[in-house]
């Protein structure tokens, strides 16, 4: 007999129902328990002369978290979650739970987030927390949607090389064979010396690593970083023009197709209205330091800024916005300088930081000059370089945290929310 989700039962109908005991009751000659699947809940109830003995029997050796299936008749039922029960006929265990569970699954009562991530098999049992990561794989879709609509090719280029693109200080190193590697930052250089290629639009969805030192509720060791990159662009603002599109998009997806997560997260949000409001980092640090803080000019916003600068902005409307034009000294060498500032932005909704880039600096001659200024030895670089030594349109792009957006988009305290099994300073395992 096939498979019958919980969300699709029919009253009258015969359904094979396969799950996890979520609660039991006895109530001597009347027991019946909560089955529940990825779906939601449904209602066995064993009734002593209405099923087999058996039945009734098996019903009482359950204990909770066990993995079990059923096989029964539909009925409606006023009492039961969904409006209907089932009277089984055969009931299996799978599998059976140890006593006492690690950590509770209802969400009824409050564990530590360490506790959680310790059994985080346990905790996605819970439906709000699977929950998550079905808005999560909504938004990711969405995205590969737009990118392959807008005619960009999807990439994989290496996890594993031999040098950093964003500054040695967040490197994770490690023995490849004989020499020195590193797992990558972002897939900055590899996208770029794609863009030598005559591909003009590529995309890639992948792991990202970052040896963060501080704790913070948006920095994370691993992350899914969508990068984006595309050629022949008059100016940066043909990047900013196809990120918004993006955002649009997914969040119109996300909102048609995940009406009843995003109910049950208690998550309002809205379709970002284009295009999205520009302010210039000068601006910014202006708004900011009105507001007390202590930022210089020249100094990078810290997560209470962009909190405080979020604030202010959605006094504004604009809950969405870019910061644009940042000082040249606090970018990366492949970023675009122009005098002081740079073609650089920052994409930021609801007061966070959830994707950056700018326009690429594609004068070999400029960009071994920047190296050298901010102490790179363009030696190290030689892969990357030649590449724009041989013929490379102007480009641009963009890195994106997918765990920012959904964080954001869900009002999470905190990125580990949104990732299956984070990586931080304290967590290797699992
Ligand atoms: P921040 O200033 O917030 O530390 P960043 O400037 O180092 O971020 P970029 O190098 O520009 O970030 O990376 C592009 C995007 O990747 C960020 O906007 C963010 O969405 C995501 N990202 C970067 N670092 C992390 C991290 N440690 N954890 C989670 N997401 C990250």
């Amino acid at each position: 007999m096939e498979r019958t989700y919980s969300g699709e039962l029919k009253t009258g109908s015969k359904a094979l129902v396969k799950g996890w005991v979520e609660k039991i009751r006895d109530l001597g000659g009347l027991k019946f328990f909560i089955l529940r699947d990825r779906e939601g809940l449904v209602q066995i109830t064993a009734k002593r002369n209405s099923v087999p003995a058996g039945i009734v029997k098996a019903v009482s050796k359950l204990g909770r978290e066990d993995c079990v299936t059923v096989q029964g008749l539909v009925k409606k039922s006023s009492q039961a979650p969904g409006g209907m029960e089932i009277i089984p006929d055969k009931i299996d265990v799978v599998s059976k739970a140890a006593s006492p569970l690690p950590i509770e699954t209802s969400g009824k009562i409050q564990t530590g987030m360490d506790k959680r991530f310790d059994y985080r098999f346990m905790d996605l049992r819970n439906p709000k927390v699977q929950t998550i990561f079905r808005i999560r794989d909504t938004a990711l879709t969405k995205m590969r949607e737009f990118f392959e609509s807008d005619g960009f090719v999807e990439v994989h280029t290496p996890v594993i090389q031999a040098a950093g693109a964003e500054g040695g200080a967040t490197l994770f190193p490690l023995i490849y064979y004989k020499q020195e590697a590193f797992l990558r930052q972002s897939p900055q250089l590899y996208k770029q010396m794609l863009m030598a290629s005559g591909l003009d639009r590529v995309y890639e969805i992948g792991p990202a690593f970052r040896a963060e030192k501080f704790h913070t509720r948006r920095h994370v060791s691993e992350f899914i970083s969508v990068d984006a990159e595309m050629a022949w662009i008059d100016s940066q603002e043909d990047v900013l023009n196809m990120l918004e599109r993006m955002v649009e998009y997914v969040f119109k997806g996300v909102l048609k197709d995940c009406k009843k997560e995003l109910e049950e997260l208690g998550a309002k949000i809205t379709i970002p209205k284009l295009p999205l409001k520009r302010i210039t980092y000068d601006e910014a640090v202006k708004l900011v330091k009105g507001k007390g803080m202590k930022i210089k000019w020249g100094d990078d916003f810290m997560d209470a800024e962009e909190r405080v600068l979020g604030e202010v902005m959605k006094k504004r409307g604009h809950e969405w916005y870019f910061v644009v034009r940042f000082p040249s000294k606090i970018k990366p060498f492949y970023i675009m300088a122009d005098g002081k500032h740079s073609h650089s932005y920052d994409m930021i909704y609801r007061g966070m930081e959830i994707a950056s880039g700018g326009q690429r600096e594609h004068r070999h001659d400029v960009m071994v000059k920047v190296m050298k200024e901010k102490g790179l030895d363009p030696s190290k670089f030689k892969f990357y370089l030649d590449a724009f030594r041989f013929g490379v349109p102007c480009h641009g792009g963009v890195g994106f945290g997918v765990e920012r957006l959904v964080q954001q988009m869900l009002g999470l305290e905190n990125i580990k929310e949104v990732i299956m099994f984070p990586r931080t300073p304290e967590r290797l395992v699992p």
